[in-house]
């Protein structure tokens, strides 16, 4: 069994209140950390550090978790530089573009859609992502979302059939066709690939009761729930997500009162919600639309999770340092707020409680930073403080 000791840890972001400085960071100061077979085995004061096979010197420097992507679209080709240029200039954004990507996405060789995945994969983890789901939804034919679920599972477990993205052109006359589509075949050849099932349930897309049909038969097959859910207006999304047990909806940039409440209103022991509402700014950045409120969410107690809904249409970013930021300064959530939903957040969006926390027992996935604190990923935003990331306690 190989150890490795990450020495000289300036400040330690664990996300695990236990012997920390109190607060849901769980901060520790002049901290090392040992790895044993990719788990995080030992937490303490640098000065009781164990001796290890290998050691990484933090340089002072601050150590937090890995970043938790929990919603991201990766399976996809060609790209929608055009229609970002056009909406600058003033279009408004509709959805519409993503009939472009799959015009693109059925063409591709199975090849081509590796590479996209793997490079933005490894784009993510050299910004300090280090879990990632990623979602078909640009095949919406039988075999194109099995392969593109087939080529996710590749380089993440954490993966989500969205053949509810949009109707595909060809049963735009035909909706509830194509819904008996997704929650037939379609399902059947995704299932064995994906973890989750995913509806983009809005104006243009799916309605209440084609997200409620496309969930429930996700669900009878084995997968977990999230939505795609208020993104361009009001909707029964997040309500939907609520009633069928979802574990994330995600965007929630149009909220009711009641919206909020349903949310609040799944709040389990330890003070978090079982469904967690993940917010998405880098969306809202690129579609120049308003913010989501997340000071709204968590003052009625909603956990909160940021991701990058990294897309070719109306987020193509990769970056959690970027989304982190934005969240600070245009959603008014506090550098701490934003770091924990970028990773313990994550994690619960995810229902995962092996990532997102470094206490002994977690995989050892975890970012050195180029700064002295996790205040800097927001104090600093643009600059790139990942010096080194560890995966399954591998410096990668
Ligand atoms: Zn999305």
């Amino acid at each position: 069994m190989s150890s490795l000791l990450v020495d000289d840890i300036g400040e330690l972001v664990t996300n695990d209140a236990v012997g920390g400085e109190g607060g849901p960071l769980g901060i520790r100061r002049d901290a090392a950390l040992l790895v044993e077979d990719g788990r995080v085995a030992w937490v303490g004061p640098a000065r009781d550090a164990p001796a290890a096979d290998r050691r990484v010197d933090a340089g002072g420097g601050a150590v937090l978790p890995g970043f938790v992507d929990s919603h991201a679209h990766l399976v996809f080709a060609g790209d929608r530089a055009a229609e970002f240029a056009a909406r600058m200039a003033g279009q408004p954004y509709t959805g519409g573009g993503i009939r472009t990507t799959v015009g693109a996405t059925r063409a591709a060789s199975d090849d081509e859609l590796r590479a996209t995945v793997r490079r933005l994969r490894d784009e993510a983890l050299r910004q300090g992502t280090t879990t990632i789901e990623i979602k078909s939804g640009y095949g919406l034919t039988v075999a194109d979302e099995a392969r593109s679920l087939a080529i996710a599972a590749e380089v993440s477990e954490e993966t989500t059939f969205l053949g509810a993205h949009v109707v595909p052109a060809e049963y735009a006359d035909r909706p509830d066709d194509y819904v008996g589509l997704v929650c037939g075949p379609m399902l059947a050849a995704a299932a064995p690939h994906a973890r989750w099932i995913d509806v983009f349930c809005e104006r243009g897309a799916f309605d209440a009761d084609h997200t409620r049909a496309i969930l429930t038969c996700g669900q009878a097959a084995g997968l977990g729930v999230r939505v795609h859910a208020n993104q361009l207006g009001p909707g029964p999304g997040v309500q939907l997500g609520v009633e069928l047990g979802a574990a994330s909806v995600d965007h929630c940039t149009h909220l009711t009162d009641a919206d909020v409440d349903a949310l609040a209103s799944t709040r389990v022991d330890g003070g978090h919600t079982a469904t967690v509402a993940t917010l998405l700014p880098g969306a809202e950045f690129s579609t120049r639309s308003p913010y989501p409120d997340a000071r709204r969410l968590l003052d009625a107690g909603v956990t909160v999770a940021l991701a990058t809904d990294c897309n070719p249409g109306s987020s193509y970013t990769s970056s959690m340092p970027f989304c982190l930021a934005l969240a600070v300064r245009e959603m008014r959530m506090t550098p701490a707020e934003a770091v924990w939903a970028a990773t313990a957040g994550g994690a619960r969006a995810l229902r995962r409680d092996d990532v997102g926390v470094l206490r002994p027992g977690a995989r050892a996935d975890l970012v050195i930073l180029d700064a002295p604190s996790h205040l800097h990923l927001a104090y600093r935003p643009g600059v790139p403080l990942i010096r080194q990331v560890l995966r399954n306690g591998v410096p990668k």
